[in-house]
């Protein structure tokens, strides 16, 4: 890097994390775009002037073009993700508008949508020869720009837009809505009475929220607390509270949220989708579910309804069989709901039956998973599995904090280094954002050299940070994310696609996108992986097998209910965006009331109204696809059977095994339709029979 070039420009590389500054990305992403947008302007110059377009010709100018810019803003976001300031969120604000254009830009770009589909057209007639990689890519890349509108006629293509950027205003006023509406209801208690049963940290929560709202004396211990509808108090609440008027009140509150008066959302709700099934017909496809299954795995709403159906069967028997034990419980605690349970006691006599059956305390567990030890079970499996070592490379790439470490991949069979990946696992308030998730840092391709560019990860996690000499102890919890993630970098990092548009989890479609994470999180229910790694920090005595069990009970504990609720959710948004209509005589309401009935655990109350605070469908990308989450966990539990079948011990078999899935569903990844990635690996179509067993489903069976 000369001293004259902003490191944003570099483009290629580990990024030099330290010079990042607000200043200079504030100066470095207009000097980019201004780049960019010459490159493109002289790209698009080049194609017209060409008759025969070739794929060296239309797609490696464009992709230099994407990976600079893919390059540099990606940085800035990661950035914001694990450096938050408020320096760093006005530039990134500032300079947001201008990339956003040029990627509309781009993705309508006449000139680069019309050599795509010569060179379609000239493959198609044997003029120009792809292989199977590239013909995917080249699909995918018409349809991103088609699904754009830049196929579109002039007027069409007006309307499509209008429509486009009324339907984006009309998520935002949805999402804003159910913000409101959640906000809008609180309830202060201030009878000790009233918040009997509860821990003590929902009541410093409480305690802190009537403080907020101008109790200034508001103590956990002596009150007043504030009761509200946003997840972190309504939840626990639920589940611990004692006062089933309470509970009865708060519920009634949560589900009708955003359902009337000043932030009512069915009449968005009923534009969004009209608008949707409008965009749909101009795009030539029949309803919204077909747009969305573009860039599915499924492919058709039947097929994903017989999945549904498939699971809905034996969840529902386990289901009325887990109501009738809480009713049960309820009974033995002479407590009225007994006879009559009700939606807002489930939760909290799960709770109950819970604790009776397994008392399974996550905090206790800590002392046995030290990130150490984790990373070592997790890294030896890896080994065992797929034929690869991980190295500490800490000091070997700048990183953005202290606490990040860095790790090398290398082939075990080459002996060759092919990946890397930074983890960042521990939580910084008020700097990272919350949760966990796998990004990519650098994508496997050829560099303008000829040399290929190594796949590196970014793993970020939010564990608890070390204390003096006490390492970061884990729950439970925590090792299932580090594994599920560590399962999306797996497929990112060991791919061998050398062109970058389909490497890793590019191309991946959306339905099968947590097939390998969630294959990961298998194996933390697998006993001698656990065992290997479970050993307390500071007696290095092993987990005990009672504590093991417990975990292996918490897996399928109340499964039925749970799973049932997500096929309620999956078919209603399926039956809202594949079946109803402007002029259909029900209601979009009334669709979601009609599915919940038939699907869920305890038919909705007459004030449900659920369907008003579904971000998910209407503010967020799963519209037509939530169905996704269970699709992709039917892959990822039968993907795991494949190692059951042939035995978890038998070391010989499990090897090979592993070798496959590493041949196939991370090698491949994207480069084939993910239902071709998953014969390869299994040998026949993906069954529903391993999730139904792993949680505890099978035959109506309920432990
Ligand atoms: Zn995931």
């Amino acid at each position: 890097m000369t001293s004259t070039t902003n490191p944003l420009l570099l483009g290629e590389g580990l990024p030099p994390y330290g010079h990042f500054t607000p200043e200079v990305i504030g100066a470095g992403m207009p000097e980019l775009l201004q780049q960019l947008e010459a490159a493109l302007a002289c790209h698009e110059a080049s194609l017209t002037t060409l008759e025969d377009p070739t794929w060296e010709q239309v797609m490696e100018p464009l992709h230099r073009i994407e990976e600079r810019l893919r390059w540099a803003w990606g940085v800035v976001n990661h950035l914001m993700g694990v450096c938050d300031s408020e320096a760093l969120r006005q530039v990134h604000s500032q300079q947001q508008p201008a990339v956003v254009c040029f990627y509309n830009r781009l993705g309508q770009s006449e000139p680069i949508y019309k050599a795509l589909r010569q060179m379609r057209q000239r493959h198609r007639e044997g003029m120009l020869p792809l292989d199977v990689v590239q013909q995917r890519i080249l699909t995918a890349a018409v349809q991103a720009m088609e699904l754009q509108g830049v196929g579109l006629e002039p007027e069409q293509r007006q309307a499509f837009n209008a429509t486009s950027t009324r339907l984006a205003e009309l998520s935002t006023t949805y999402s804003n809505h159910v913000l409101d509406a959640t906000k809008g209801w609180s309830l202060l208690l201030k009878d000790p009475q009233q918040v009997d049963g509860l821990p003590e940290s929902l009541r410093e929560l409480m305690a802190s929220a009537a403080r907020e709202a101008g109790h200034a004396e508001a103590t956990a211990a002596a009150g007043p607390w504030q009761l509200g509808l946003d997840l972190p108090r309504y939840g626990p609440f639920l589940r611990y509270s004692r006062q089933r008027d309470l509970r009865e009140q708060a519920y009634r509150a949560y589900v009708s949220r955003a359902s009337v008066g000043q932030t009512d959302n069915h009449p968005l709700i009923r534009e969004i989708l009209a608008l949707r099934h409008g965009q749909a017909q101009r795009l030539g496809y029949n309803t919204w579910a077909q747009v969305s299954l573009v860039s599915k795995m499924a492919g058709s709403v039947e097929e994903i309804e017989q999945l549904v159906e498939e699971l809905r069967r034996p969840s529902q028997t386990a289901a009325d069989v887990e109501l009738r034990q809480l009713g049960q419980l309820a009974k033995e605690m002479d407590a009225p709901e007994g006879e009559d349970l009700k939606p807002w006691d489930v939760a909290y006599w799960s709770e109950q039956l819970r604790r009776r059956r397994f008392d399974l305390d996550s905090e206790a567990l800590r002392p046995w998973f030290p990130l150490e030890q984790v990373l070592e079970g997790l890294f030896g499996l890896c080994e065992r599995l797929f034929d690869i070592r991980i190295l500490s490379a800490d000091g070997e790439a700048p990183t953005w904090h202290k606490d990040v470490r860095f790790f090398r991949v290398v082939d075990q069979g080459q002996n060759t280094p092919i990946a890397a990946f930074y983890l960042d696992p521990y939580a910084r308030p008020g700097q990272k954002r919350g949760g966990a998730w796998m990004d990519e840092c650098l994508v496997r391709q050829p560099n303008e050299e000829g040399r290929m560019v190594h796949p590196v990860a970014y793993l970020i996690c939010n564990q608890t940070p070390p204390v003096n000499d006490t390492p970061s102890l884990m729950t439970f919890m925590d090792v299932q994310t580090l594994f599920h993630e560590f399962g999306h970098g797996l497929q990112h990092m060991l791919t061998t696609i050398d062109r970058p548009q389909a490497a890793g989890l590019n191309l991946v479609e959306d339905d099968a996108i947590e097939l390998a994470s969630q294959f990961m999180e298998n194996w933390c229910y697998d006993q001698p992986t656990v065992m290997a790694m479970a050993r307390h920090w500071q007696t290095g005595t092993p987990l005990p097998e009672n504590e093991f069990r417990k975990i292996s009970a918490a897996r399928t504990f109340m499964a039925g209910t749970a799973m049932l609720r997500q096929l309620s959710f999956a078919q209603g948004d399926l039956e809202l965006h594949a079946r109803w209509k402007s002029d259909s005589e029900e209601t979009p309401a009334a669709t979601w009331r009609r599915i919940a009935t038939t699907l869920a655990a305890l038919p909705p109350i007459a004030e449900d109204a659920t369907i008003c605070s579904f971000e998910h469908l209407f503010a967020g990308g799963y519209a037509a696809g939530y169905y996704s989450y269970k699709w992709s966990e039917v892959l990822s539990a039968d993907a795991f059977a494949a190692f059951e079948e042939v035995g978890l011990g038998n070391e010989a078999a499990i090897g090979a095994l592993g070798k496959r899935y590493r041949d196939t569903v991370l090698s491949l990844g994207g480069s084939r339709h993910a239902g071709e990635v998953f014969r390869a690996f299994r040998g026949r179509e993906p069954s529903t029979e391993a999730l139904l067993r792993h949680s505890g489903l099978v035959d109506g069976a309920v432990h």
